[in-house]
């Protein structure tokens, strides 16, 4: 249960005055979460000032600067309206001792004006001015009020990121009424650590942080927004270990198999594992030896070697008479793990069975029937083995292979079919080691940081989109060399249709040179289609494989050397990067050729030339985080990865380590949370919206 003195914060934010039926939705789409339900209060305190106006600057009219900001004392002199039908604006002639300033008004209505700015009287009037012929003007003051509520002007304004319809105005009202609602919240950081840092009290700081006096202020590393960014990544801590906490509590099953099934696998394998897979692989074997539930994170580089590692944790579990699972973000992806896990596993004497969406009916039944009855040992398949009516018999092992599609909350789903079964993710996102702790800092982490061997170096190249001829060249010369060729096309979420007709339009232009040995394969199309294209591709029918980045996830055609990126300028550092993932496969040089669109931005410049330069995922992570810095969200919807509202990755990552140490020490200490301090920060995960963590402590 929420506590009660955050209520005031968690009412609707159509509750902030002035907001009314039109701009109360424009405004929650603004200030909320992407994909937000229901949107708070506390939204609008997260919705923090990206600039302000420094309205302090009170120059007499003579000495007032063109294209600044400024307050001015003037007083009235004349009103002139436009001729009707003309389009000069209404104009306001006032002075001071040392001159003239007019003011300028479009579209006036000369009633309301002579009542804001009457002949004889001093006002204070605010915003730029423009110097023009030699004039002074202002166009459209931002404020004019009269002499006496001049110090309600002479202020810095905080400016906020708007969206169409939500003027500044509004934004500043929704704040401050915000604001008044916010309470003082009991201290859930340390005394002595704030006192160190200077950090001013919850309350103080998000107050500051909504009324800067100077750009200082606005810097993620100014004191009021490193606490509250600290805050956050206190609150994303603790939720990640007090999760953990309980996870590992609920548990307890020691899986340690004979190794009879592991090593008739790897007596079959054509390859030694690589050190990096038999380290990762003793780690994942002493968790599941372990009492405890194991939450362990299998991070590697497409190619590493993953599902290897996975099929022989699987059949640890299933050495012991238990089943396992393997989750995919896609059917692609789960009919190709079944295609490699399947022959394998049949030499084994090991049965495994492929479940997805499209098993429907009797079909579906028998394989249901059969994993309830312990049959079945290993089951490969998509979100459909999430499905109420897949009931295991004695599920050990749930792998999931996230590639990067899965949401942080789907991962124990799957294993709470299972007695307390262990959990290994995979993840071929290299992510940066910072990210590592707020994306997964519940679970243990082993990395493939070696390629199996054999591997030749992709070569990657950069083309502007003008000499497309030249490549196309390049690529019937490779075909004629039978090189198979990824053609990649773009797809941009918004605009999905007209980046299909992309795709169509160069699957038509492409099949005028390679004639019919060329597909097309788009997110569009239907399940089994998709399919038969792949396996087209993979087979022998196909040499060109015209894609939007449907094959970004997991497919393998070894004999797929070369891949063309069209429009490389478009994709994010991480995407180039999985994409060029599905060539270099095989024992044959790749090559890579990234088409661009000039004029190129600085930082897709930067992104090219890094993919030139490095194959290396987890420094190209490292890259792409620091070209994404600086208050970017971090492709967040694409990627899965959590969506601060106040810390920073890129800015306040020091801070991310110290409220890690911070978590594990509360949790040692106070693992209730039953403290004085422990209350508060229960508050603190609250308010951050962390409810499930809270829910896991006992009497939560
Ligand atoms: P990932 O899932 O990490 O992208 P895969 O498990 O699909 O990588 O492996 C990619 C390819 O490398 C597969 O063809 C696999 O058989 C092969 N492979 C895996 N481990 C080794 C190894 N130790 N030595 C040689 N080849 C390997
Ligand atoms: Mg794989």
């Amino acid at each position: 249960m929420r506590p009660e003195i955050l209520y005031p914060l968690f009412a609707p934010v159509d509750t902030l005055p002035g907001l009314g039926k039109r701009l109360a939705p424009l405004y929650a789409r603004l200030v909320g979460p992407a994909g937000a339900e229901t949107v708070h209060v506390v939204d609008a305190l997260w919705h923090l000032p990206a600039g302000l106006i420094d309205r302090r600057f009170a120059p007499t009219v003579a000495e007032a600067p063109d294209g600044m900001i400024a307050t001015l004392t003037v007083t009235v002199d004349s009103h002139h309206s436009s001729p009707p039908g003309s389009r000069s604006p209404y104009r306001v002639r006032c002075r001071d001792d040392s001159g003239f300033l007019t003011l300028t008004y479009f579209h006036a209505r000369g009633d309301y004006l002579h009542r804001l700015l009457p002949v004889g009287q001093t006002v204070v009037v605010s915003g730029r001015v423009e110097v023009y012929n030699g004039e002074r003007q202002m166009p459209h003051p931002d404020h004019v009020v009269p002499l006496a509520e001049r110090e309600s002007v002479e202020t810095v304004e905080p400016v906020y990121p708007l969206t169409q319809g939500i003027v500044l105005k509004i934004a500043v009202r929704c704040a401050q009424a915000a604001l008044e609602r916010t309470p003082v919240l009991p201290e859930w950081q340390d005394p002595e650590f704030l006192r160190r840092r200077g950090w001013p009290s919850w309350h103080d700081a998000i107050s500051a942080a909504h009324r800067p006096t100077g750009e200082e202020d606005l810097s993620g590393l100014s004191q009021n927004r490193q606490r509250l960014a600290y805050d956050e990544l206190l609150a994303n801590q603790l939720a990640l270990l007090l999760v953990r906490l309980n996870a590992r509590k609920a548990a307890g099953r020691a899986i340690s198999g004979v190794g009879a099934l592991r090593e008739k696998i790897l007596a079959r394998l054509p390859f030694g594992l690589t050190g990096a897979q038999r380290r990762s692989l003793e780690e994942i074997y002493a968790d599941m030896a372990r009492e405890e539930r194991m939450l362990r994170l299998l991070q590697g580089d497409v190619g590493s070697g993953k599902t290897v590692v996975a099929l022989l944790a699987m059949l640890n579990a299933v050495e012991m008479a238990s089943q396992a699972a393997l989750m995919a973000p896609t059917e692609i992806l789960a009919r190709q793990h079944m295609e490699t896990l399947g022959p394998l596993c049949a030499e084994a004497g090991v049965q495994v069975a492929l479940l997805t969406g499209r098993d429907k009916g009797k079909a579906r039944q028998e394989i249901l029937d059969r994993l309830a009855a312990g049959d079945i040992d290993i089951i490969v398949g998509t979100h459909a083995l999430f499905q109420q009516d897949v009931v295991f018999h004695d599920l050990a092992l749930a792998v999931i292979d996230e590639q990067h599609r899965f949401g942080v909350h789907q991962r124990l789903e799957l294993a709470a079919k299972g007695r307390a079964a262990d959990v290994l993710v995979m993840t071929a996102t290299p992510i940066p080691r910072t990210l590592t702790l707020t994306l997964y800092g519940d679970m243990d982490v082993s990395r493939l940081d070696e390629k199996p061997p054999g591997r030749k170096p992709v070569d990657t190249r950069a083309l502007p989109t003008s000499r497309l001829d030249d490549v196309i060249g390049a690529a019937l010369r490779a075909r004629d060399g039978e090189a198979k060729i990824y053609w990649v096309c773009p797809l941009v979420e918004e605009s999905e249709t007209s980046d299909l007709a992309d795709a169509e339009q160069r699957h038509a232009a492409l099949k005028q040179v390679f004639g019919d040995r060329v597909g097309l394969v788009h997110g569009r199309m239907k399940g089994p289609a998709k399919d038969a294209v792949m396996e087209a591709f993979s087979g022998d029918d196909l040499d060109v494989l015209v894609a939007t980045t449907v094959i970004e996830v997991g497919v393998n055609v070894p004999s797929a050397t070369v891949m063309v990126i069209e429009h490389a300028e478009r994709f994010g550092l991480a995407q180039l990067h999985q994409l060029r993932g599905r060539i270099g496969r095989g024992d044959k040089p790749s090559t890579c050729l990234l088409l661009y669109a000039n004029p190129l931005t600085e930082t897709a410049k930067q992104r090219i030339q890094i993919m030139r330069e490095t194959e290396d995922g987890f420094r190209i992570a490292e890259e792409d985080l620091r070209l994404r810095g600086g208050g970017e969200v971090l492709g967040t919807r694409q990627s899965g990865l959590p969506e601060f509202r106040v810390a920073d990755i890129a800015v306040h990552g020091d801070l991310l380590a110290i409220a890690r140490d911070d978590a594990d020490l509360i949790v040692n200490r106070d693992p209730d949370l039953r403290t004085p301090r422990g209350e508060a920060l229960r508050v603190l995960l609250y308010l951050f919206e962390r409810d499930a963590a809270v829910r896991t402590l006992r009497s939560g």
